[in-house]
């Protein structure tokens, strides 16, 4: 998210642990096993439960990664921001990702609002699986993976009143980049209809401009719809769903995606004058697709304590919410793409 929002501060610790895993993905499992309890080499599972179920170690490991404090909070155009792309692109040729024609980076540079003569080197990083059906355009995935890099702690939380000045973005957004290197894998061994592009983007924080270098960039087929995330890993039990307020041929589609306990989904967060619920229409990357027309859903969870703090690390994620949120996520897309069949509107 991309509005700091500063609220007092309450971390309460929770140890990743595969324990915790939610019984619904436990019991999916079993359903793609043989008599003998063994699972083919090689096999991921098309349904969706068992599929997070085998991804599940793979995930929790990677977004330990991403929000390790060897990548000092992945600010663009610093070392950790660097080692992020790298790590991401390393994750979309393992899943077999096909490259664009000029690779897996796409190299952009902004100049401060401000200051002109202070100019920032980013880069997306961008993959994607052709679809069957090319002319139905392509499904973009969109996921921010900057943060704030090291900064001078402030008192608010205890992490930076011990002195944390390393803001890993453990939530914000190493959860929402984990959950779309997940679906890379799961879409190259089951082929889409439509074309899914899988975007990384950077300098998220710093005003979206990954994400308008990619929209201006363009894609040489029809963008259908966006679909983003940004901080996905964490909640008592909501995870919103923005953008049907826009586009509300997208929302009879989402009310047929069932989420898993303990995620909860909830439309909303898409327009103003709304009590207590902020428009967060223009508040993450799906905003420069927006700008353009092209249709937008934005998954993410309620601002928490940790969020744009020091404390917002993977310690304090919630591995079965956060598990669960990439289940329900992959279905949602997966549902996009066997029904969504011609291109969508905006409310006049
Ligand atoms: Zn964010």
């Amino acid at each position: 998210m991309l509005v700091p929002l500063n609220l007092p501060s309450e971390r309460s610790d929770m140890k990743i642990s595969l324990a915790l895993l939610s019984v619904p993905l436990l019991v999916g499992i079993w359903a793609c096993r043989d008599a003998d309890g063994a699972q083919a080499p090689g096999q991921v599972p098309a349904d969706p439960d068992s599929f997070v179920f085998a991804d599940s170690v793979r995930i929790l490991a990677d977004l330990k990664t991403l929000s390790h404090d060897s990548l000092e909070g992945r600010r663009t155009g610093t070392r950790g921001g660097v080692l992020a792309q790298a790590f991401i692109k390393a994750g979309f040729e393992e899943a077999g990702l096909t490259a664009p024609p000029a690779g897996f980076l796409q190299p952009f540079e902004f100049s401060d609002r401000r200051d002109t003569t202070q100019v920032t080197q980013g880069a997306n990083v961008v993959g994607f699986v052709e679809g069957a059906e090319p002319s139905l355009g392509a499904i973009v995935l969109t996921a921010h993976f900057d943060h704030l890099g090291v900064r001078p702690p402030r008192p608010g939380t205890p992490a930076e009143a011990a002195g944390d000045s390393i803001f890993n973005g453990a939530d914000d957004n190493a959860s929402g980049i984990v959950a779309v290197m997940s679906l890379a894998r799961y879409f190259v061994q089951h082929p889409p209809r439509h074309t899914i592009v899988f975007a990384a983007v950077d300098a998220e924080e710093m005003g979206l401009r990954g994400a308008y270098a990619f929209v201006e960039g363009g894609w040489p087929e029809l963008m259908a719809v966006n679909v983003n995330l940004d901080m996905v890993s964490r909640s008592d039990s909501l995870l919103f769903i923005a953008g049907t307020h826009h586009y509300p041929d997208l929302r009879p589609l989402m009310e047929g995606v069932t989420p898993r306990p303990p995620v909860v989904l909830r439309f909303g967060h898409d327009q103003r004058g709304i009590e207590g619920m902020q428009d967060w229409t223009g508040s993450s990357d799906h905003r420069a697709f927006h700008a353009q027309g092209i249709p937008f859903l934005y998954f993410g969870v309620e601002d928490h304590p940790d969020y744009h703090r020091a404390s917002d690390e993977f310690e304090a994620v919630d591995p079965s919410f956060f598990l669960n949120a990439v289940r329900t996520i992959l279905v949602a897309v997966k549902t996009l793409d066997e029904r969504l069949d011609s291109p969508l509107s905006p409310i006049p």
